[in-house]
């Protein structure tokens, strides 16, 4: 047999060697659907049934499909250039880019994201004088998301009602908006790509008969339109092979449907239907009491996990007092694991809500361990990152008024909210965009605002012909932004980020073909909110069970498992949406290999109060056999120290063995003992106070400090050459000299 076949089990390999039909693979979480799958585009290739050009498979995120790009060019000696792997958003991107003029759209279209969709839909709000009280922007917004994702379009609202048609055609005024400044949100993303296959017969005719074999993971978050997507690209006769497991559907809310597996099954007249039933992840314990909570849910499509692994430890469950208390033994259990050899970044914290992750990162930080927060505010997203983004923007579509309103007077230069208004007011009148309309305009605001367009012409024409790192450079010096934060007295870390933002151009466009400013303006809306995980090696990984879907690891924490919190408490008046956060719960516990800890505390501060809460219905569902009840270690110690603004000194991770409780009492910023100067900062390994580094741009220089910690991480450089600078650590391009 192949190597590629060999450690497959004899469901798996049926799967993998199905002659190309559609199929679908229903099984349990751990179970190998993910490794089926990629084994099965492996192996078409590896036997000549399909050429890397035949292959269209989507992931759960971009990460995913960098993986699984890995994998296979380890595995095979095949250029994975022709294939398409990405997640849907990824994928509709790069058709629509492909086929801009077709689709309607201009060639440098920009994505927005869901704060610029908002701040559109804001805008517009406005602009048309409607009460925001009455309708206010979220909501605008998500009614408009609801309804894309469903497939529609303005003029096929049912609306019975004044209120639903005035919504509707607010939506129809956004759509004009962003077709006017040559944007896309997220959902128009997939609904354009969409309706351009579907209406463009020879577009379609050409990628159907292209993609013999479309693959798709994690098939039961599908929503009703990348469902039909899909149907549209295998209309041709490819073979669609789908991945998934009802169990772990966790985005009704964004309009998934598991219905989808359904209607798959009867659409497509799928022959195979595999299940997968033995777990490789989990020991027995774990599986037990994933097993024992998913089967509360009435809506399942039914199967249960087994594993040979064997029973494995009890799992782990701890009451708190408080917050505070919760996160203190998870701190110590954290490392106890590292005392006995446990891997930091093979242990997972996850929450139900991100609002959960403060005090477990203070509790880290001031402990000394370093973690990564996945998915807390993002680079990107950081306001200094987001103004030369909108230069950048500018530059590539001076359409994009979303990006104009953002720093048409940012940094101030003298442009009132008059002038402003005049401009808005002209270009309503001319239907253009307010580049447009400020190129018309005469007068008094034609000279405050021509000192904005004026500085948008020569930049333009500065970056002309540079490479992408020195066209951001032009901009963020330019544009006024970094005079702008040097006066700034809390400056300096949005500095070190516009620094940074130069760094990342330059690594973009050393690791992407395409390294074009589209390419990277896209790729800073799309792809870079998971630059975060798995990243900062040696750390431990912090995340809501949402975004933990897919990953496992060896030791994981479930806190804050309180009713009203997991389950949430939006859920908790119906059936339906208690089966999602249970489905949740299962997706959280299943991701665990060795250990799994449970905890929950009896009062804890979220957004500002108090609250008192009962521990969690799902933690009563499991088998009181399979939990450990445990009390807190070394109680009675003192509580963890006030915030810090500085690091304390950086403690090892994974100190010299000792004592089960060696050294807990006395450590402390000031200990000096000599593991402390080995330290790792939070946040990323291999760094610590004291060091001699080289920075790609600012050259050698020694770390003076530290601050933050996870995706916040920064450390404080004395530069032989460019002086004292606060970089980022997620974002550095930083080693040791
Ligand atoms: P999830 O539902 O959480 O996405 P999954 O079904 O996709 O899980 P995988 O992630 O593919 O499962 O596999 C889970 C783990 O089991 C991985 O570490 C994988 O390498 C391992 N595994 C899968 N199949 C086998 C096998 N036949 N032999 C040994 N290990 C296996
Ligand atoms: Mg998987």
């Amino acid at each position: 047999m192949s190597d590629l076949l060999r450690n497959l089990n004899p469901q798996q390999l049926e799967a993998v060697t199905l002659p190309p039909c559609h199929a679908l693979i229903l099984a349990g979480a751990g179970s190998g659907k993910t490794r089926v799958l990629i084994t099965r585009i492996a192996w078409l290739i590896s036997t000549g049934q399909a050429s890397p050009r035949d292959v269209l498979a989507v992931t759960f995120t971009n990460k995913a499909a960098k993986e699984m790009l890995a994998r296979l060019s380890a595995r095979l000696p095949i250029n994975t250039r022709g294939m398409w792997v990405g997640t849907f958003h990824g994928l509709c991107n790069r058709l629509l880019r492909a086929h801009a003029r077709d689709a309607g759209l201009p060639e440098a279209f920009q994505i927005l994201d869901a704060s610029d969709q908002l701040a559109a839909v804001k805008r517009l709000l406005k602009r048309l004088n409607v009460d925001d009280e009455k309708h206010p922007p979220r909501e605008v917004a998500q009614f408009i998301n609801a309804h894309k994702e469903a497939g529609e379009r303005p003029d096929a609202v049912e609306a019975w009602d004044d209120f639903t048609r005035q919504r509707a055609g607010f939506w129809q005024e956004y759509e004009n908006q962003c077709q006017r400044e040559g944007v896309v949100d997220f959902a128009e993303l997939l609904l354009r790509s969409y309706e351009l296959l579907s209406r463009n017969e020879p577009l379609r005719a050409h990628y159907q008969e292209r993609f013999r074999h479309i693959l798709v993971d994690e098939f039961q978050d599908t929503n009703v339109l990348q469902y039909r997507w899909l149907k549209l690209m295998a209309g041709g006769g490819a073979a669609l092979f789908c991945v998934g497991d009802d169990d772990q559907s966790i985005y009704a809310f964004r309009g998934a449907q598991v219905g989808n597996m359904r209607d798959f099954e009867r659409e497509f007249r799928v022959g195979k239907v595999i299940r997968l039933e033995q777990n490789y992840r989990s020991h027995g314990n774990i599986l037990d009491a994933a097993n024992a909570i998913i089967k509360n849910n009435a809506a399942r499509l039914g199967k249960n996990l087994w594993t040979d692994a064997g029973a494995g430890e009890p799992l782990r469950v701890f009451e708190a007092q408080t917050d505070l208390e919760e996160a203190r033994w998870i701190v110590d259990e954290i490392r106890s694991a590292a005392r006995a050899g446990q891997e930091a970044s093979r242990v997972a914290l996850l929450y139900r809500s991100n609002a959960q992750s403060r005090v477990l990162e203070h509790a880290l930080f001031s402990a000394g361990l370093p973690y990564r927060v996945y998915g807390g505010l993002r680079f990107f997203e950081r306001q200094e990152i987001k103004h030369a983004l909108a230069y950048l923007r500018l530059l590539a579509n001076a359409d994009d008024d979303t990006a104009f309103q953002r720093v048409v007077n940012f940094p101030a230069r003298g442009i009132g909210a008059r002038s402003i208004e005049a401009l808005q007011e002209a270009a309503r009148a001319g239907g253009v965009s307010l580049a447009a309309a400020a190129s018309a305009l005469s007068g008094k605001t034609a000279i405050a605002v021509g000192a904005f367009t004026g500085l948008l012409a020569r930049l333009a024409a500065a970056c002309a012909g540079l490479p992408l790192p020195e066209v951001v450079e032009q901009v963020v010096e330019h544009s006024g932004l970094r005079a702008h934060y040097r006066t700034e007295r809390e400056g300096a870390d949005r500095l070190a980020n516009l620094d940074e933002l130069v760094n990342a151009a330059a690594n973009f466009v050393s690791e992407n073909e395409d390294g074009s400013l589209v390419a990277f303006l896209g790729y800073a809306s799309l792809e870079a909110g998971e630059h975060q995980a798995g990243e900062g090696e040696g750390a431990i990984q912090l995340m809501t069970a949402h975004s933990a879907k897919g990953l496992e690891f060896d030791v994981v924490f479930v806190s804050g498992l309180e009713e009203g919190l997991f389950p949430h408490e939006n859920a908790l008046d119906e059936d339906k949406g208690l089966e999602e956060e249970r489905r949740l719960m299962y997706v959280a516990v299943t991701r665990a290999r060795r250990r799994l800890y449970l905890s929950f505390a009896q009062t804890r501060m979220l957004h500002g109060h108090t609250r008192y809460s009962v521990k969690s219905r799902f933690l009563d569902e499991i088998p009181q056999q399979l939990l450990r009840w445990m009390s807190p270690r070394g109680a009675g110690r003192a509580r963890l120290p006030a915030p810090a603004r500085f690091a304390p000194a950086p403690r090892l991770f994974n100190p010299k063995p000792g004592s089960e409780d060696g050294g807990q009492g006395t450590e402390g910023r000031n200990n000096p003992e000599p593991e402390t100067r080995k330290a790792k900062l939070a946040g990323l390994s291999g760094f610590r106070v004291g060091q001699s580094v080289l920075h790609a741009r600012f050259g050698p220089g020694v770390i003076v400090g530290a601050e933050g910690g996870g995706s916040d991480a920064r450390v404080q450089v004395s530069f032989e050459g460019a002086g004292l600078k606060w970089l980022v650590l997620a974002m550095a391009n930083l080693r040791a000299a």
